[in-house]
């Protein structure tokens, strides 16, 4: 669960850095445009400027020029000798660079889109007084000789104001203010249409604000998708977890209960699971009652202890398979003699106790013999495998002094043991003297 949130956070905070990074590109890329807007617009502006310094330059060099005198051009009245008769009484009128400058504005600025006007601190044309902005542009020029230009984008246009010099032309009129040549006399204002600049940043702005409102959304949609799939993940994963554990739970409860009802079933199983007959829990049961029934009724009980002769070499020889299976025949062909109202149980590995009521030692003795007989002429067939085999056997009866079942199993046990000390394949009945 920590590490969810911690992957949710952290690629929340890649996607909101990365939004960042391209709404701040987006918006320097606006900017970007703004600048080199103004720099196309200082460009036509300067452009202006520059054309009317040379035409002014260009009369400065021929010291003013003459026109002939007709109607609608008028002399400069601040200009001492502002006119000229020919020897032929002809009159011409004297076009000074700044009477130039003043008239050539006058016929631009009537188309109204490029305008420009020549003007100073202190003119001595009073239509050369500065505006609001071309006072503010000339003080500023004033205050940083190396500056050349001031602008400001105000009143529907670009307006520029580049300082102008004095040179020797202009001091026939400023003689009197006492320039020098060189000295910032005023300025030329010139003014470009921003129309199209203005359109332009228009559309910048609004597909501006499409690509900020596109790239926000984008993001937050980013986001907002990441986040499901990483929390479906992680509950299908939980989900998964917590049934396994579940299922998990279960099994080792089932398992419980089996190994519980196997246990129990073991308990109350009788039965032997390899020779399917009764095993020593049930001989011990039954026998008990058994003993118990004859001691009472005063009656015979014998018991015979029986034990494979060399068992362990044939499970050696054969294998533990074979050994069972021979277990299985021995049990079987035991069975078979054994009556139904005797016990025979397999009391050990290979060893197998029969309890017969009603028989005393002797008749025991016979049984056993008898038994003995029937397994000696047995043969274990498997295939190309044919094995033979022995028991011994240990007998003993009743007496009036045991206690219990115990006792005369231990003295055929005993008589078992001789059985086997003197060279197997033997039944021997319990005698006192031995
Ligand atoms: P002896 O008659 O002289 O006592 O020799 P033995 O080899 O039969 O007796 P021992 O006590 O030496 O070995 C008994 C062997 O019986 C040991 C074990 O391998 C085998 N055995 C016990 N229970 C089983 C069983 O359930 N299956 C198989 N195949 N063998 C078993
Ligand atoms: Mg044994
Ligand atoms: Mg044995």
């Amino acid at each position: 669960m920590k590490n969810k949130n911690f992957l949710i956070y952290f690629i929340v905070t890649i996607i909101f850095f990365f939004t960042l990074f391209i709404l701040k590109y987006i918006n320097d890329s606006k900017n970007d445009y703004q600048i080199i807007s103004e720099k196309i617009l200082f460009q036509q502006a300067s452009t202006l400027f520059n054309n009317i310094v040379t035409m002014r330059k260009w009369s400065s060099d021929h010291g003013a020029v003459y026109v002939k005198a007709q109607e609608g051009i008028e002399p400069n009245p601040y200009l001492l000798n502002n006119h000229y008769y020919t020897k032929k009484n002809k009159l011409l009128i004297k076009i000074n660079p700044a009477w130039m400058t003043r008239q050539i504005s006058e016929l631009s600025n009537q188309r109204e889109k490029f305008y420009f006007k020549i003007t100073s601190l202190n003119p001595i044309n009073p239509k050369n007084l500065p505006d609001e902005f071309e006072k503010f542009a000339l003080e500023e020029l004033k205050k940083d000789k190396n500056k050349e230009f001031y602008t400001r984008i105000q009143n529907d246009r670009y307006n520029l104001m580049g300082s102008l010099k004095v040179e020797s032309s202009c001091l026939e009129c400023h003689k009197t203010q006492g320039y020098k040549i060189g000295d910032v006399i005023g300025g030329l204002r010139t003014s470009v249409p921003i129309d199209n600049y203005l359109e332009n940043l228009e559309i910048v702005e609004s597909k501006s604000n499409v690509l900020y409102l596109i790239t926000i959304f984008t993001s937050i949609l980013f986001i907002l998708i990441i986040t499901f799939t990483i929390n479906s993940i992680y509950e299908r994963e939980l989900n998964i977890l917590t049934l396994n554990k579940t299922l998990e739970r279960k099994v080792n409860r089932r398992t419980k209960e089996l190994r519980d009802a196997n246990k129990k079933l073991l308990e109350i199983s009788n039965i032997d699971y390899l020779t399917n007959i009764p095993n020593r829990r049930y001989f011990f049961e039954a026998g008990s009652k058994s003993f118990y029934l004859a001691k009472r009724e005063e009656k015979n009980l014998s018991i015979i202890c029986i034990d494979i002769d060399y068992f362990k070499k044939i499970n050696d020889t054969y294998g533990h398979n074979i050994g069972d299976e021979i277990l299985k025949l021995l049990a079987n062909t035991m069975a078979k003699i054994v009556r139904k109202s005797d016990i025979l149980a397999r009391t050990g590995g290979e060893e197998f106790t029969i309890l017969l009521n009603n028989m005393n030692g002797r008749n025991a003795f016979v049984f056993a013999e008898k038994l003995r007989n029937n397994i000696e002429n047995l043969t274990y067939t498997n295939n190309d495998i044919k094995i033979k085999l022995t028991i011994s056997l240990g007998i003993s009866q009743m007496k009036k002094d045991d206690e219990n079942l115990d006792s005369i199993i231990i003295r055929a046990d005993k008589a078992l043991y001789l059985a086997k000390e003197e060279n197997r394949n033997k039944s021997v009945i319990y005698s006192h003297k031995e």
